[in-house]
Order: C-alpha cells, then structure tokens, then sequence
C-alpha cells in the first residue's frame, strides 16, 4: 500500500522560495571585484535570480543546457546559482585555478553554452577562446561602469542583462531528478570527471547539513564560507544558509588573505567559517603575527584534507574556537562524515578529546559506510582494522558525466570507492589514513603518512610538512618527511625526527628529512603528492 502524502519534487527553487518568504531581510554582505563591501539581502538576491532565470531563457537556453561560472564567492554568484539551477539549466562552476588545458577540456567536456566570468579572469578567457569556440558568450559579474574591453564574443554585462528583465518569473516546476550541478573533479591523474548533481541530491543534503551534529546552521548564525563556490558547491552552504535563513558572509576575491579574513570575522560578527586546513593556517598565522584574536567566530568547519591537531589546538587554546572536522568529496557533494562529540564522551579529557577531533568524524544519516579488503571483504569496526573506504547514499554520485561507467569506481553492489583508506573506530568515528595511491609500505606493513604529516605539524617550527614513500633498498618503501619551516625558525632534521619519539611507532618515523621553501598544491590547496614525488624522483635515502 502506498501511503497518502504529497509528491512535491524537491527542488532548489524551492529553497529561493523559502528564503525569500521567510528571511526576506537577512544580510548577505559580499567583497567583490567592484566593491570593498557589498550589502544586499536574501530578497534582492532572489529577486535578482528571477531576473536571470527570465534573461537566460530569452537566450535560448533549454532544459539540461550547462551555464558556467568562472568566479570567486559572492552576491552575484550566488544568485546565479539560483537563476540558473532554478530554470532547470545546469549551473557548471569552474575553479579558475586549473591548469590552462584542463579548463579548455572542463569548458568543451561540458558543452558550456555560456559562461559567466569575474572581470579579472577575462584576460583568461581571452587566451583560452581559440580552445572554446563552441561557447555561444560571455557575461561579465559586474556593472556598466566596470565593464571591461574585451575581445571576448557576444560578451555582456551582468547587471545590463538583468537589469533588462522583470522580477515577475514564477520558478517552473520539473522532476526533483533533473540535474541541477556540475563540478568536475581535479583528478590526479587523467582527465578531470564531471559530477552532476541533481535538485533531489541537493535539496536532502542541505536539509541533513543543518542538523546540529552535521554544520548545525540556524537563522541566528552568520557564516563565512571560505571553501570556493566552484568547490563542491561551497560544501552546500549556498543552499543550506538560505534554507536557515543564516546571514552570509561571501569573501571575493579574499580567499587566501588572513588579515581580510580576520576583518571580515570581527565586522561582520561570523560565528561560523568553513574551508580547507590551507586557509585557516594563514588566518591563524595573521593572529599570530598580529596579536590579534578571534572574538566573534565560534566554529569552524574544516575538511579536504586532514586537519593537523596542532591546528584544532591552536583555535581552542588561542581563540576559543571549536573545529568541527569534516570529511567528504566532490562526489558525495561532499558531506559523508563529521566531527563532533556523541553522547557518552562528554568525559573525556581535553587532550583525549583533542585526539578524537583529530579523527575525520562519524556517520551522519544519508550516507553509509563500509571499508573492505583487497578481497572486498567487510572489516570490523574496531579502529585499528584499515581498508578501501567505500559509501552510498543519495547524494552520492552513481556514475561521471558522460563516462557511462567506464571509471570503475563503483561496485558491483552499488557502492562508491572512495580511493581513501580508513579505520573506523567503535563508536563509528572514520579516521583517513591515506589516499589509496599514497599508502606506504614498508617491510610489507602499512605506516600512515596523514598521521606522521599531522604530527610533525604539531612541531612550533614547522609552517607545512608532507610524507611520501620512497622506495627503499631493504624495506621496499619507507617514508620521507618534506617539510616547510615556519618563518624565521632554524629546525634541522635530527631535532625534527626527535619530536616523534613516543608519538608513533619507532618503525613509523621518516627515513629522511628534506627541508623546501614551498609545497606544491593542488587547486583547492591539497599537497599535491604527485607532483612531490616527481621532485623527489631522484632522490635516494642516505646509507646508514
Ligand atoms: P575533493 O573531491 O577535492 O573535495 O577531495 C576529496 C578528498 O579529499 C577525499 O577523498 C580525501 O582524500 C580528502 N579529504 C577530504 N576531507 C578530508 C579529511 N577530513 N581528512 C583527510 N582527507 C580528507
């Protein structure tokens, strides 16, 4: 038997709709490419979407067409997430970070009718063009007054083609199914892959972010998401901070600035940031320097990449702020873990707990996981068994744009493999060790280079540090420790390898210490191992 409730399709316009209804007045203050400080609030951006929706659709536009962003986070985007998404086109965000060839392939890939881009990366459309002609035009996030020359074809002025429409526009309604989203993953190897969202994806992992173990949004919080809106759709704060009616805070262009990131936090009263370690390290490096202190923020959301406890200290000891790991990816947009504490292990002492916020976090409804062998055979829960992690649920990709499953990444049961490693613990804390390809091995045992990188990060002297397996005459592999001084600070590597005794296994701790002025990372600010290991290709372990 059926039951007897309602089948209205779960859709983003349906968030718009809330938002504008219920939080009309809400602030959403942004730092853009033609203002220091932009106010607006929830209703002008909604209203401002429909006027997108009504000039998209006069452009021809229909159903399913892909519509792309080149912009940093800020009021315009936002709504261009809205108008577009809420038309039932495909809102493709790009991070303007990739490699010159990878945009060409992302642009042509995706069939990008049209793409929206901030003034300062026109000069990068520009050079591109010859790559992408199938683009039918350009509109530039920005007024009349700032608009750029350009050679860029049938390019027009953000607020001159919406300026042109009426507010009027009802949000059509469709099958909560059809695909919403599109971000494509900076794969390591390969070409990137495109993960297409839908409405129906979207629209329940908003809803289950806000619960308070998950990000815990009200409309009495204000937060500032520093994650890219061209990452995993900012981790679904655009639509989860609209469907709480939360004041935002959108940084611009000011992403990797700590001392703009700081200001923001105290003006504008952000309780709440989220975004990868990188950008925290230099917002806590600003304070550092600066003698300043975080007052407003309370919470930070901090996942793509393990979080050093050194880091999660550093908020609790010196600012009173609460770090809430999360674990996730672009194909599982992105939430799949968080971290906070569960009833029972209130008592824990301040440097068990520091130790437990280390971990990735635990299991929030939507999205199941299971780590396997190399058989594919379930390992237990017990926090020392690790394996292929591997998840389902229903914001989790069943397959790439276009590739019809030839990526081999699900099983035959239906699941998606992560290419992370895991333990999972007792109480169901996940705790990453690795990335599938990174795992070292040494004399046919594992060593974690997620733990030896987060320990020696603890180190006062060390500002950034990486670990990679190098192949190893008697051990087949054992690991090297690249490391990145703190400013002005004189470590040299026995002092270094000395700071490991009784924090890991004696076997664990690096072979070598190589000391560089920089890491490499990837475009949303990962140590990019590969790259590391082509450094470090020649290198061989000095002899006993
Ligand atoms: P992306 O799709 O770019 O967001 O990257 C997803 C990958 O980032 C995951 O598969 C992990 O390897 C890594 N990652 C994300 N969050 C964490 C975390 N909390 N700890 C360790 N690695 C993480």
């Amino acid at each position: 038997m059926r039951g007897l409730m309602m089948d209205t399709p779960l859709l983003v316009s349906s968030i718009a709709e809330h938002a504008e209804k219920f939080h009309p007045d809400r602030e959403i203050v942004s730092v853009t490419m033609d203002n220091p400080l932009h106010r607006c609030t929830i209703a002008d951006v909604m209203t401002r979407a429909r006027q997108l929706g009504a000039a998209l659709a006069k452009l021809g536009l229909k159903q399913g067409d892909r519509v792309a962003t080149i912009a940093w986070n800020d009021f315009r985007h936002l709504e261009i997430y809205y108008g577009v998404s809420g038309m039932g086109y495909v809102c493709h965000t790009i991070n303007p970070r990739l490699f010159p060839e990878q945009l060409v392939f992302i642009i042509n890939h995706a069939e990008d009718r049209w793409i929206f881009t901030d003034v300062m990366f026109v000069p990068l459309l520009e050079k591109l063009l010859p790559q992408i002609g199938n683009v039918e035009g350009f509109v530039v996030m920005t007024d009349e007054a700032n608009m750029p020359e350009t050679s860029l074809p049938n390019a027009v002025c953000y607020e001159t083609l919406i300026g042109a429409e009426s507010a009027d526009l009802e949000w059509p309604q469709f099958d909560e199914r059809t695909a919403s989203a599109l971000c494509y993953t900076s794969g390591t190897t390969g070409d990137p892959k495109g993960v297409l969202y839908d409405h129906r994806s979207t629209v329940l992992h908003a809803y289950v972010s806000l619960a308070p173990d998950v990000i815990g949004l009200s409309s009495r919080d204000t937060i500032l998401p520093v994650v890219p809106l061209f990452h995993v759709n900012a981790w679904g704060i655009p639509y989860s901070a609209m469907m709480a009616g939360a004041k935002l805070v959108l940084p611009g262009p000011k992403m990797g600035d700590g001392e703009a990131l700081y200001n923001l936090i105290e003006s504008e009263g952000v309780h709440m940031a989220a975004g990868v370690p990188t950008v925290w390290l230099g917002l806590l490096q600003y304070c550092e320097q600066a003698g300043k202190r975080l007052d407003a923020l309370e919470r930070t959301l901090v996942g793509g990449a393990a979080v050093p406890r050194a880091m999660i200290q550093a908020f609790r000891d010196k600012h009173d702020v609460e770090t809430v790991q999360g674990w996730g990816m672009t194909e599982m947009s992105p939430l799949g873990v968080t971290n906070t504490l569960k009833a029972g292990l209130e008592g824990l002492s301040a440097d068990e707990k520091l130790d437990l916020a280390t971990k990735a976090g635990r299991g929030l409804y939507g999205c199941e996981l299971r780590i396997v062998d190399d058989e594919g055979n379930e390992l237990p829960w017990d926090g020392v068994a690790y394996g292929a992690l591997q998840v389902r649920g229903p914001w989790v990709c069943s397959d790439y744009f276009k590739l019809d499953g030839s990526a081999g990444t699900h099983t035959d049961d239906g699941w998606f493999e992560t290419g992370d490693v895991a333990t999972i613990d007792k109480q169901g804390y996940l705790a990453i060790t690795d990335r599938t390809k990174d795992v070292i091995k040494s004399g046919g045992e594992w060593i974690s280079s997620i733990e030896l990188e987060n320990t020696a990060m603890g180190h006062p002297a060390v500002a950034e540090a990486a670990v990679i397996g190098i192949s190893h005459p008697k051990w087949t592999e054992r690991p090297l420790l690249v490391v990145v001084r703190a400013e002005g600070q004189d470590l040299d590597k026995d002092e270094m390898l000395a700071y490991f005794d009784g924090k890991v296994a004696s076997w664990w701790v690096p072979t070598d210490v190589a000391f560089v002025d920089e890491l490499p990372h990837t475009a949303t600010g990962k140590v990019k191992k590969i790259e590391l290991r082509k450094q470090f290709a020649d290198y061989a372990f000095p002899e006993d």
